[in-house]
């Protein structure tokens, strides 16, 4: 089930998307006719109250044109940072030990991490579909792209062990770790460099566990329509029973909660000379099963 966050003529809910990602349904507030009342609550609020997908179908309106509602980013704002994995495909994690802008002490020759590289980004970076990526300029001049597959934890949970993590998954979405690889640089950490306003693309909508599979799902990442970004998650240095294990060893994980799983080969920081993103540019981030959701960098 695909389940979009989106706003129509003054209202804001969320609704389900027919498989053919032509028209969506809102979710109303009671079962009923439609043109009833949009429900306020929010997926968020309904994942962390472990509420079953069934209470959704059984409050539907009537289809709308997905072209005529505006989508927002199915959790536009998560109860806490994003938690984000670092040097997850090996071909990134050698693109990003050559390009020098690495601080984090990977020795020559290691580039792959032993264990996770766990960092976070803050809330405030989580945009929708469509919305413009601020260049913040004079801040940065080294801007990339990021194409991930995100987790959304559905069920809360510590000391999580591989073989039970999949059932503490709600589902998936797409995001786009947009990093100002500079700032990532110069102060030898990465949550500020993640961190910016609008540096969290994320949609085009959620999708149930079920939807795809997690373990072999191809994902690309467009700039101004070349393909820059093409991999699949079944090359995963850390899978996401792995993921899940490590983050979980001492944290609790909450519903709701996002892990973006880290990117395939392609950024900008990779190509000689690197290859940043300007002012103008488009951002087309795709993943099979999921969907796809299109961003462009704001003039200033
Ligand atoms: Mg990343």
């Amino acid at each position: 089930m695909k389940i979009a966050t989106m706003e129509w003529r003054g209202r804001r809910g969320i609704g389900i998307v027919d498989a053919e990602a032509a028209t969506v349904r809102p979710v109303l507030a009671s079962g009923g006719a439609a043109g009833g009342e949009w429900s306020g609550r929010t997926l968020r609020e309904r994942i962390e109250a472990g509420e079953p997908l069934s209470a959704l179908l059984d409050c539907l309106g009537a289809p709308l044109p997905l072209a005529e509602v505006r989508l927002l980013a199915p959790i536009p704002e998560p109860r806490r940072n994003i938690l984000c994995i670092g040097k997850n495909y090996r071909a990134h994690a050698e693109e990003f030990a050559r390009s020098g802008f690495d601080t984090t002490g990977a020795p020559p020759g290691a580039a792959a991490p032993e264990r996770p590289i766990v960092f976070t980004k803050a809330t405030t970076t989580v945009i929708g579909p469509g919305d413009a990526i601020l260049p913040h300029l004079g801040l940065t001049a080294q801007m990339d792209y990021e194409i991930e597959l995100a987790v959304i934890i559905g069920r809360r949970g510590r000391g999580i062990a591989p073989a039970d993590a999949y059932a503490h998954v709600w589902g998936y979405t797409i995001v786009n770790d947009i990093t100002a690889r500079d700032l990532q640089r110069d102060h030898q950490q990465w949550f500020l460099g993640k961190s910016l306003d609008t540096f969290c693309p994320m949609g085009p909508w959620a999708v149930t566990a079920d939807e795809i599979d997690p373990g072999n799902t191809a994902l690309r990442c467009y700039i101004n329509g070349e393909l820059r970004q093409e991999g699949n998650t079944r090359l995963f240095l850390f899978d996401i029973p792995a993921l899940i294990s490590c983050l979980s060893a001492g944290i609790t994980l909450l519903p709701g909660d996002l892990i973006a799983t880290g990117t395939p080969a392609g950024v900008g920081a990779g190509f000689v000379p690197p290859r940043f993103l300007r002012p103008g540019d488009e951002i087309r981030s795709v993943i099979d099963g999921i969907g796809e959701m299109t961003h462009r960098v704001a003039a200033g």
